[in-house]
């Protein structure tokens, strides 16, 4: 036992973070709507809930830069959008 090596303290949050996310991707247009800004985790795109136009079955938003649904999530959710989106390998 012992201390956690710093990278399983790292997975572990990321883990946690993705769990996170993955429970505010979906079924998200109300708290979309809520949300000062909203992340894609898909490509990394910052957004405004006005810029989300398509809803996939009007309540899932789907990103209109990747297209992709359920990546996109807001800032009412709780979640650290930066911190997901330093952990992502994007630009
Ligand atoms: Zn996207």
């Amino acid at each position: 036992m012992g201390i956690p090596a710093m990278d399983e303290i790292r997975k572990q949050r990321l883990q946690y973070l993705s769990e996170w996310v993955e429970h505010h991707c979906y079924r998200n247009r109300e708290e979309i709507a809520l949300s000062e800004r909203c992340l894609c985790v898909g490509c990394g795109l910052w957004l405004v809930p006005t810029e989300i136009i398509k809803w996939y079955e009007d309540k899932h938003a789907c990103c209109p830069d990747c297209g992709l649904t359920g990546v996109v999530v807001g800032s009412k959710s709780g979640i650290p959008l930066d911190e997901v989106r330093s952990n992502m390998k994007v630009d």
